[in-house]
């Protein structure tokens, strides 16, 4: 019998395990139901199945293939009451914003299956024609983090079974449910074997990475997880996208208006109570500008109303897990050490169950500060003075991160020229926080290897081949 109904998909049918591991819900700290995990030899049935679904996949053309992933996309959409609810819970984000999310997916499911990878010619000499042609690269292990399940699972279905490949899909251990549901809108709308959902703990993610039937990994974590998958899918020498961590600094030039960019810079950094990966980490603004700008952030953070996601009126929801709950308050522990900081709202724990911290803002922050120099993902963002542009890039760029980050002004052209002195891998200018389906997105240094998303993700999914064959 399946604990709460939850089960993998395996085959195209429901599978259950012998085991299963307790969802919490962050909002209230208690375990709310349970999900299969995975045992080996699950994993290695899944894998099979891919591989036995891989040939007739492939075999499609690029159309057929985006129809029965558009069938998938209008099968999440036409759940998206339910599956919200269910992220809602294990994710902790309020329910408005989970809906959202969903609905974006479906969106991006079908916006990113609009390009097409075409032969390129090289060269026609007269004596040869030389091209360049791709092949989808077998099965995709895709593995995911707890912040946005749906979402980054659906950048990888899209993509990597556009190109031609099958799946297995890992979520988070910490948010397993609204993936393991997706996986029954696959047994309804995909071949069976083309996307099979399994949850499991992070053992299953290290079997997954160093599996002989798997042949390229599709990974959204951690630096520090991000490390150890390179290490062992070089075992079998399989294709990688790392899709990392960031600490995201937003530059605010001298000639921003604060009243306008305000409630941007907030939104960038608070959403998703700044678990995103390309959230604003850290704010460098000017001397002139610098106390508006705090006045202003603090009094949004302050009207920011904090609850649980399923309450109406709630903005921002709990920490996802213990673990990150204990870290962000370690680092706010940290902060208020540093004798000149000014914290000028919040720094505590909400007083009731769950993993609740107020949003806080952190005036006069130092460069060597943890709260600077590690990815926070949490509710506490860093305010920094600059004295010059040259020296705010020095500092942005004064990290092994190199994700995302933001410059605000009102002269665009002086905006893109600094945006292109920053070292990451997308740059907005009076922007922050967001994915579109042909942007490429990934980071510099240690945010990650490889692009996903974009003409430069979905040939991430695929292996060029050079044919060349005489004319005469
Ligand atoms: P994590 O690295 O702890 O876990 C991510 C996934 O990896 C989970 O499914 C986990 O079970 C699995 N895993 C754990 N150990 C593994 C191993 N040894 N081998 C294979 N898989 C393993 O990350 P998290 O805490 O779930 O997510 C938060 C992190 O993800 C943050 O650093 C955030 O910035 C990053 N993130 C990056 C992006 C991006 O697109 N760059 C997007 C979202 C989140």
């Amino acid at each position: 019998m399946a604990a709460n109904g939850f089960t993998h998909t395996i085959d195209g049918k429901a599978e259950t395990s012998d085991r299963f591991f307790d969802v919490i819900n962050p909002a209230t700290a208690e375990p709310f139901a349970k999900a299969p995990d995975a045992s080996r030899a699950q994993l290695d049935r899944a894998v099979a199945s891919a591989r036995n679904a891989y040939p007739a996949w492939r075999a499609k053309s690029f159309a057929e293939r985006r129809d029965a992933i558009v069938k998938f996309a209008h099968g999440l959409a036409a759940r998206v009451d339910e599956i919200g609810a269910v992220l809602t819970k294990e994710q902790g984000k309020p329910l408005g914003q989970a809906k959202w999310e969903i609905g974006t997916s479906v969106h991006e499911l079908e916006a990113m299956c609009n390009m097409e990878v075409k032969p390129e010619l090289i060269r026609n000499d007269g004596k040869h024609k030389i091209e360049l042609v791709y092949h989808p690269l077998g099965v995709v292990g895709a593995i995911t983090p707890w912040n946005f399940p749906i979402i980054l699972a659906c950048h990888k279905i899209a993509h990597g079974l556009y190109a031609g490949n099958t799946m297995v899909l890992k979520p988070s251990p910490y948010t397993p449910l609204a993936t393991l549901l997706m996986g029954e809108i696959a047994r309804d709308t995909l071949p069976p074997g083309v996307l099979n959902t399994v949850s499991g703990g992070n053992d299953l993610g290290h079997w997954m990475t160093e599996h002989p039937g798997i042949d390229r990994i599709s990974f959204t974590g951690s630096v520090a997880t991000g490390k150890k998958v390179m290490a062992s899918a070089s075992g079998t020498l399989k294709r990688v996208t790392l899709e990392l961590g960031g600490n995201d600094p937003a530059i605010v030039l001298d000639d921003a208006n604060v009243e306008q960019i305000a409630p941007q810079l907030f939104f960038g950094a608070f959403l998703n109570a700044g678990q995103i990966c390309m959230a604003v980490k850290r704010v460098y603004a000017p001397e002139s500008l610098y106390e508006p700008l705090v006045a202003g952030l603090t009094k949004l953070a302050q009207a920011h109303r904090v609850g649980d996601g399923m309450d109406a009126d709630t903005e921002m929801g709990p920490l996802q897990n213990k673990m990150q709950f204990d870290k962000v308050m370690g680092v706010i522990e940290d902060t208020k050490k540093h004798k000149g900081v000014r914290i000028t709202t919040g720094g505590h724990q909400l007083n009731r169950p769950g993993y609740f911290i107020a949003p806080t803002i952190v005036a006069d922050a130092e460069d060597d500060m943890r709260l600077v120099k590690e990815e926070q993902f949490g509710p506490v963002l860093p305010i920094l003075k600059y004295r010059d542009v040259e020296d705010a890039v020095r500092r942005a760029n004064d990290t092994r991160f190199g994700l995302c980050a933001s410059v605000w002004t009102t002269n665009i052209a002086r905006g893109e020229k600094i945006a292109r002195q920053i070292e990451a891998g997308t740059v907005w200018v009076n922007h922050h926080v967001g994915s579109e389906a042909d942007m490429p997105f990934g980071g510099f240094k240690e945010s990650g290897l490889g692009r996903e998303i974009g003409m430069l993700g979905l040939e991430s999914y695929m292996e060029p081949q050079v044919i060349k064959v005489p004319l005469a």
